[in-house]
């Protein structure tokens, strides 16, 4: 039989299997990015201390199947693992739901995740602590991003190099990965959205800062959020179910 591992994980989504069991998708800070069956999860308290739902912070023990997808998850423990408690607000609940999709969709499973993890973690815990907020939301998709390998450059343009601080008005161009001034987007064709000083000042912040602090920072307005939202539709294969949730509460 392959051994117990044992990693600390989020959990991304789940589904019922039978009257007992339960598929769960997870973001574990060991393993990558897991899929698994936990036998019994809905009903034994004793080896799921902490139940297996979206949300839930948990070290999680499993063993692999020798040619199975799935993993078999024996244990679920609370261990010293801060939980994320977003019920109390339906905001919490919208943004974290978007957080949670995210990340699933930016992560593939047998690839290193823990950064992904991390990010995740910091950022559900800044939820639960603060609240919603739209800066939160930019800084974990910068942060995300980035992890993906997706660094977007609000600082300069991405043709000359000039800093925001050089020029009146830039566009963000998804196939750029970045900001390009007035001066050099004359005559590109690709696709763009222009962007307020202000914007682009609060992203080019955002994207710099641990998490934590992002709660406190000004946010991007409404077109940040458009040009990351195209620039995000450009590299995933699906379209996110949450997000026109998040909207109705940010
Ligand atoms: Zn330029």
């Amino acid at each position: 039989m392959p051994a117990e591992e044992c990693s600390a994980a989020i959990v991304l989504r789940t589904r019922d299997y039978s009257e007992s069991d339960r598929i769960v998708t997870l973001l574990t800070l060991e393993a990558g990015k897991l899929g698994g069956i936990a036998k019994g999860a809905k009903q034994s308290r004793r080896r799921f201390e902490r139940k297996l739902e979206v949300f839930s912070h948990v070290m999680v023990y499993f063993r692999r199947r020798p040619h199975g997808e799935l993993v078999f998850i024996t244990k679920a423990e609370a261990g010293d693992l801060p939980p994320f408690d977003l019920t109390d607000d339906i905001g919490k609940i919208a943004l974290g739901s978007y957080m949670v999709e995210l990340a699933d969709a930016l992560s593939r499973e047998e690839a290193e995740s823990a950064q992904a993890y991390r990010i995740l973690a910091a950022s559900l815990g800044a939820v639960a602590r603060h609240g919603a907020g739209r800066a939160l939301r930019q800084a974990f998709e910068l942060n995300l991003l980035r992890w993906a390998g997706y660094q977007l450059e609000f600082r300069r343009c991405q043709v000359c190099g000039r800093s925001p601080e050089n020029a009146t008005s830039f566009v963000f161009i998804p196939s750029h990965g970045g900001i390009v001034c007035q001066h050099c987007r004359a005559g590109a064709s690709d696709t763009f959205i222009g962007l307020t000083a202000s914007s682009v000042a609060a992203l080019a912040h955002l994207g710099s800062v641990p998490l934590e602090e992002a709660v406190s920072a000004p946010s991007a307005g409404r077109d940040a959020e458009a040009a990351l939202a195209r620039f995000m539709a450009t590299i995933l294969d699906r379209r996110l179910r949450s997000v026109e949730f998040l909207h109705r509460f940010l």
